[in-house]
């Protein structure tokens, strides 16, 4: 349980005085309800405003404080704006603009009354005028601060009121003993944890307290990973080494890669000790990654043990199934599927089969780790598409098992070397970094949407030549329906060009059987096209599907357009990949395409990507519903995670139990940023 001392802290917004349900509702537009979330809410900059006797010239586009008097008062026609004309004392008009709540504007603002009104001064051909100022009556403007700093608003809290809440949040902060390692903070200069907060909203750029926060963050982050990675490695697991009957019997099409050859070393490596195996492989789409999974898994089977691989979707889930039954087809290996599908007879067959062993394999979506699924001897598990899998599920698992299966984690995302750190941190980590031979690299071309005519006429040109092609519509919003709907209309489209008996559609809002029965008629052959929206992103395989066209590219994530771009490329022929771009294209969106069309190396596009957009959304955190930084921004992250692990293990190989005086202090730092988890495997543990 959280200790006392912080609880003043995570009280609801709302216990703050002032706050009602209207504003508690504003602030958790911005994720804030709760005073500590005001705390750390920080000003972003600040403004800096001029006092001055009279308008002039040299003022424009400033923020500026002037005595005025208004003289007249002139409501606008219809919609035009209200306009109060006011003098400053030296000869000049000020228009002092409002284009809403024209009462109040007047009541604020009485006629031949001075008034204090703070606002951008902007020139409107020959007049001065200033839009929504602020006013203030004389007395009450005379502690108006020149400086301010700001804050990210919502509508309904202006900044003079964001930044009482924020100080009003930070005034439950309480005095809170150390946690950094004591030579690190000298060094650094940095300031205690509740000074740097103070720091922070005083003076935004204080650049060393924030540091300090934000290393905080990270720090609580790696010793929550840290003490998983000690939990998990105390446990004792099951040594699972085979004999080789079954895996020798295995007849592959083609020869492992080095690089799968290395990694399957690796993982049987990790499987034979007794301490759970906790791998992360890392290998960018068509890598061949499964075939590192099936040997695995297999190795569990010879060893007596039972295996379940974990997928991220139905779809991907029925495909793994169709592969290794195909492959243990000589085997006398039992390979069964569970999904929320799977009802009635057919999920107690396999339910029974789970529990008495005769299952060897099981495929599955989450379902495989719920409640009534009982295993006989689960061995080892794999996870397909671990960035949907976050720490918390992780968790999760170690905590769950008396003797933890091994685990292997499989990622076609390529993660950045310093996320992999501050993510993963808890994993020994294998990379495939090997193609398969035989690949030609795929064609990346930018094309603007005005030219769609061209490249649908170019669609039918490959339809003609018997090739198949990907249709990736654009992400509009985080609404499925709305994707779904562009989706539908593009269908229509080109149904009535190539005839709707070629053209399928996927997206995310068709039910499970639907879908699968789309995506398998497009992998027969039946169909030409497959318009999707990214519910393709991992896929099943077509081989034949060489053209993949994104429409609305720049409003994709660079591993989000190279995980789609992934779905071609995946035989030996030449395939090509077009990013359509609209006419809105930002400069960020520009750099992702320019980047795409020159490289096709997933861990260039990985940093990239990281520098780009943060954390948060490369491993598609914010789907996976797990937290990523709120204070530390991808730089300090890269800047910080080296030196936060480091302190981290220091503390840890110190203080395991973290009972010391700088262990409790640390223990208060996971709660300040809620691993409240990690603490709990510290008593379990
Ligand atoms: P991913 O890493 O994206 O999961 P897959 O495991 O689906 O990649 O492999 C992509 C394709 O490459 C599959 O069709 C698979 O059969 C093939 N493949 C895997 N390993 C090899 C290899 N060593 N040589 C040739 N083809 C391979
Ligand atoms: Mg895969």
């Amino acid at each position: 349980m959280r200790p006392e001392i912080l609880n003043p802290l995570f009280a609801e917004v709302e216990a703050l005085k002032g706050v009602g349900p209207n504003i508690a509702k504003a602030l958790s537009r911005l994720r804030i309800s709760r005073a500590i979330d005001l705390a750390y809410h920080l000003p972003t900059g600040t403004i800096d405003r001029v006092r001055a006797p009279a308008a002039s010239a040299a003022l424009i586009g400033q923020i500026v404080i002037l005595d005025l008097t208004p003289f007249e008062a002139r409501a606008g026609a219809g919609r035009a704006p209200l306009r109060i004309f006011a003098s400053d004392g030296d000869g000049n008009t000020i228009t002092l603009t409002f284009f809403n709540n024209p009462g109040w504007a007047k009541k604020q603002l009485p006629l031949g009354e001075k008034r204090v009104v703070v606002g951008k001064l902007d020139a409107w051909g020959d007049e001065w005028q200033i839009v929504h100022p602020e006013v203030f009556e004389p007395a009450a403007a005379s502690d108006l601060a020149l400086r301010e700093p700001v804050y990210g608003l919502t509508e309904g809290v202006a900044n003079k009121r964001m930044r009482e809440l924020a100080l009003a949040g930070f005034e439950r902060a309480p005095e809170l003993a150390e946690w950094i390692e004591p030579s690190l903070l000298a060094r650094e200069q940095w300031p205690a944890w509740r000074a740097a907060l103070a720091q922070v909203h005083s003076e935004p750029a204080a650049t060393r307290a924030r540091k300090r926060l934000a290393y905080d963050e990270i720090f609580a982050n790696q010793l929550a990973l840290l003490l998983l990675r000690e939990v998990a490695r105390r446990k004792r697991g099951v040594p699972l080494q085979g004999d080789g009957r079954l895996t020798s019997r295995l007849r592959l099409p083609y020869q492992l890669t080095d690089a799968q050859t290395r990694v399957i070393g690796e993982v049987r490596g990790d499987m034979a000790q007794d301490r759970p195996m906790l791998r992360l492989l890392q290998g960018d789409v068509g890598s061949g990654k499964t075939l590192v999974a099936l040997l695995a898994m297999l190795e569990a089977v010879e060893a007596g043990a039972q295996a379940a691989m974990l997928a991220p979707t139905e779809i991907l889930a029925r495909q793994h199934l169709a592969t290794l039954q195909r492959q243990c087809e000589a085997l006398e290996v039992r390979v069964a599927i569970l999904t929320g599908r799977e009802k009635g007879r057919a999920r107690e067959a396999v339910l029974m089969g789970l529990a008495d062993g005769s299952i060897d394999i099981l495929v599955g979506t989450h379902a495989i780790f719920q409640q009534p699924v009982l295993y006989h001897r689960l061995g080892l598990i794999v996870i397909d598409e671990q960035h949907r899998f976050g720490v918390s599920q992780r968790l999760l698992l170690s905590e769950k098992a008396e003797r933890p299966p091994h685990l292997l984690a499989m990622t076609a995302t390529p993660i950045p070397r310093t996320l992999t750190l501050t993510h993963y941190g808890e994993m020994d980590v294998s990379k495939i970094d090997q193609m398969p031979p035989g690949r030609t690299p795929i064609e990346t071309l930018v094309i603007s949407d005005n030219k769609l005519g061209d490249v649908i006429d170019g669609l039918g040109r490959h339809l003609a030549a018997g090739g198949q092609a990907y249709w990736v519509c654009p992400l509009v919003e985080e609404s499925e329906t709305i994707d779904a709907a562009a989706a539908e209309d593009r269908a229509a489209t080109l149904r009535q060009r190539f005839g709707s008996e070629k053209v399928g559609l996927v997206h995310g809002r068709l039910k499970g059987a639907d879908k699968d029965a789309v995506m398998a008629s497009f992998a027969s052959g039946d169909l030409g096209v497959l318009v999707a929206t990214t519910v393709i992103e991992v896929g099943v395989d077509v081989p034949n599907a060489t053209l993949i066209v994104v429409e609305g590219a720049e409003r994709f994530g660079l591993a989000q357009l190279h995980q789609l771009r992934g779905r071609v490329g995946r035989g030996t022929q030449a395939s090509r990949c077009i990013l359509l771009r609209g006419q809105a294209l930002t400069e960020s969106g520009r750099a992702r395409l320019a980047l795409m069309r020159e490289t096709n190396d997933g861990f260039r596009i990985a940093e990239e990507d990281l520098r780009l957009r943060g954390p948060g959304e490369i491993l598609g955190l914010r789907q996976s519903g797990e937290q990523c930084f709120r204070i530390a921004s991808p730089e300090d992250v890269a800047e910080l995670a080296p030196l936060a692990q480091a302190d981290a293990r220091l503390l840890i190989d110190r203080d395991g139990g973290l009972a010391s005086e700088r262990g409790q202090a640390a223990r208060m730092c996971l709660y300040l940023f809620e691993r409240d988890a990690a603490v709990g495997l510290l008593r379990s543990g």
